[in-house]
Parts: C-alpha cells; structure tokens; sequence
C-alpha cells in the first residue's frame, strides 16, 4: 500500500466509523420509543410485572446500550465481521421484546410492532442466515409464550385469536427477513461496485499520471506538482527549486546496446534517483511537499526539491550525478556507463513555472556545453 492508498483507506474507515456510529444512535432513540411504549403499557396497567421486575429490565437494557456503545466506540468490535453488532444487538432486543410480550394481555398486538422495528435494523447489515436466526427466536419464543397461555387458561380473547395472531405473526417475520435479505444483498452489491469503481477511477488516474517505462510520475503530474509547490510557495513563502536532468549522450547508448538496454538505462536511473532523494531525509517530507522525480520526456527528468534553496539542492544535485557515475547500469546488454548532466533553478516568488524550467533548462545547456556530467546552476 502506498501513501496515498493508506490514506484513502482510511479516510474510508473513518467514514464507515460515522456512519456505524450515526446506526446505534438510531437503533438508541428506537429503543428509547420503544421504552416509552413499554412504560406506557405498565403505567396504564397493561403489563404484569413488579416494579422490581421492570427495574430489572430496565437496567438490563441500560448495561447492555452501554457495553454496545462502549465496544463500538472503542473499537473492539472491529475483530468482528460486523463491528456494529448487528446480530447480537438485535437479539437482545428480540429477547427484550419476547419479555415484554410474556407479560402483556390485551396490549400484546400493539407491543408485537416492537419486533418489525428491532428487525428492520437488520437490513443495514444481517446477511440471510443472520434473518434466518432473528426470526427463529422470535416465532418460537412467541409460540411458546402462546402454549403457555393456552396450558395455563391465561387468555384474555378466544384460543383462535390467538393461535391466529400467531399465524399472522409468524408469516409477518419470515415475510421481514426475506424483505430485509433482500435489501441488505442490494446494499452489499452496490456498495461493492461503489468499491469497484473508486479503485477503476484510482487506477486510471494512476495510469494517466504515470510513465510505463519507469513508473515515475509523469510530465502532466509534475506540471501539477509544480504549479501548487509555486501556489504553496506565494501562501507561506516557501522556497523550492527544479532539477532538470538529461543523460548524457544517450543517443550513442541506444545505437551501441539497442533500444532495450536504453530502456534498461532509464530504469535503473529512475530507481536509482528515486532512492537518492528518498535517502536523503533531509528533503522527504510527509505530506504533497516530498522530494519528487519524474520522467519529463525521453531521457530528460525533473526533480522538485522542496523546502530548500540552490546551496541544497545542490547537494541532492551532486548526489544524483554521483549516483549515475559511479556505477555502470545494469542492462540486458551487459553493464552500461552512462552520465548525467543537471540543470538547476531556484523558484523565484511570483514567477511562473514554467519560467522556472526554462532557466534550469538552461542551466542544463550550460552543464552540456562545459563536458556534462555536471551541475550547473542558473
Ligand atoms: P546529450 O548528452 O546531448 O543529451 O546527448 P543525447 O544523445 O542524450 O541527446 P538527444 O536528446 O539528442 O538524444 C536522446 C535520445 O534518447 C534519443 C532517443 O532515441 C532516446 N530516447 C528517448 N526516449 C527513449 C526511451 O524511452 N527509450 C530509449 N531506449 N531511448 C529513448
Ligand atoms: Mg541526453
Ligand atoms: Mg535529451
């Protein structure tokens, strides 16, 4: 993973982190309404249960708010597939629910309206067998509740209201989850092609930015480097300067090894420089102002040295030079000498960039005149 591709990731992170965050804040005021209802229900008479037994329920629900809040927050819950908890939040609201209804006479029809809510928060993350569950507990729970009341002459209506409010929940549930299956696999799909099409547009930036041959960024990304070093250079006065740099007599390289070997030439030069500028920390910096070399145009690349004036950059400059020198390329035709000459320029404030590279361009025609392998300073 590169800078810019940890960074994308996680600004991503971060924004699944708000919208998970923004879904339990959601799933609390649901709880709350449902809360409301429940102690509405019991206030009126409609629940029995002691004070002791709501208390208890009341709490439960409080500790467990708590600790969903708490892993989510903390990040905890990341070591799970779905770090909001779906599943298990929404059990400990069926069970809740399941609780409530045990308790209820006549109010039990209003209070079943608890159950769609707790299940329509599946549809953010429940996969089908996570529906399939869900559902499970609920009808049976609920048919259990039902031969309770029926063994124990319990029933506030007739049997057959009963057992057909049972049907009627029943199917109402497997109807929910297989809705909300479907929704969330809809979810799933177009949040992968969103995925799929954000790393399309990247690679193609990346392509569009970017020399085949050696990987460097290109003259069209240099260009637009170059423009907010000058536009960062006219906010806070800071200094930078341009390398221009052209190897030597390559022409003679190609004719003697073949084109190949001038490919391999060029290869090894960019790696080489690359690792020269990134060596020296002195110019590497974290964010959009890091020392940067990219190919211009056939054998001629530029280096923008931030954060520095000519005496610096002539540093990195001679270090470059050195680093061609010293070291035949290797090639597929057998090792290859190969020079470079460097022209420098220093960005004067106001002044285009363009301005810019014809004076270190110049300095370059100088660096050639006087036998290459050389720097020259404009
Ligand atoms: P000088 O020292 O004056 O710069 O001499 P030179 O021979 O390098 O000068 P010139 O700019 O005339 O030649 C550049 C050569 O670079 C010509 C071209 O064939 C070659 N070249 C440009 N791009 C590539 C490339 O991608 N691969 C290879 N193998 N050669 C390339
Ligand atoms: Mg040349
Ligand atoms: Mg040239």
């Amino acid at each position: 993973m590169n800078t810019d591709d940890r960074r994308d990731w996680s600004e991503r992170e971060a924004e699944r982190d708000r919208i998970r965050l923004r879904r339990l804040r959601m799933a609390m005021l649901a709880w709350a309404v449902s809360l409301f209802i429940t102690g509405a229900a019991w206030a009126l008479g409609l629940l029995r249960s002691s004070y002791l037994e709501m208390g208890i329920l009341l709490a439960l629900v409080l500790v467990s708010l708590l600790f969903f809040h708490v892993a989510l927050r903390s990040g905890w819950s990341k070591r799970f597939r779905d770090p909001s908890m779906t599943l298990a939040h929404i059990l400990v609201a069926t069970l809740v629910a399941l609780w409530v209804i045990s308790k209820a006479g006549e109010a039990r029809t209003l209070l079943l309206m608890l159950f769609i809510l707790a299940v329509l928060f599946g549809t953010f993350q429940l996969r089908q067998r996570g529906f399939m569950i869900v559902t499970l507990v609920a009808v049976s729970g609920y048919t259990a509740i039902v031969v309770r009341d029926i063994a124990t002459g319990q029933i506030a209506t007739s049997t057959e209201l009963v057992v057909l409010e049972l049907a009627g929940f029943a199917t109402m549930m497997v109807w929910l989850a297989w809705f909300g299956s479907y929704i969330s696999r809809l979810r799933r799909t177009l949040s992968r092609r969103n995925r799929e099409l954000h790393e399309a547009t990247a690679r193609l930036q990346h392509l569009a930015e970017h020399d085949e041959l050696t990987g460097l960024p290109n003259r069209r990304r240099l260009i637009a480097r170059l423009e907010a070093a000058a536009q960062k250079s006219s906010r806070d006065g800071s200094g930078f300067c341009i390398a221009v740099l052209d190897l030597d007599r390559f022409k003679l390289v190609n004719d003697h090894h073949g084109h190949q070997a001038g490919d391999d030439v060029l290869s090894e030069f960019a790696r080489r420089a690359t690792s020269v500028l990134r060596g020296a920390d002195w110019l590497v910096r974290v964010d959009d102002t890091v020392a940067d070399i990219g190919r211009f145009g056939g054998e001629e690349f530029l280096a923008i040295l931030p954060d520095t004036d000519l005496s610096g950059a002539g540093l990195a400059a001679e270090r470059l030079r050195k680093a061609m020198a010293d070291q035949p390329f290797t090639t597929c035709d057998g090792p290859i000498e190969c020079t470079v000459s460097i022209g420098l320029a220093e960005h004067q404030p106001g002044e285009g960039i363009h301005r810019t590279i014809a004076r270190a361009d110049e300095a370059l025609y100088a660096a050639k005149s006087g036998g290459r392998n050389r720097v020259k300073t404009a």
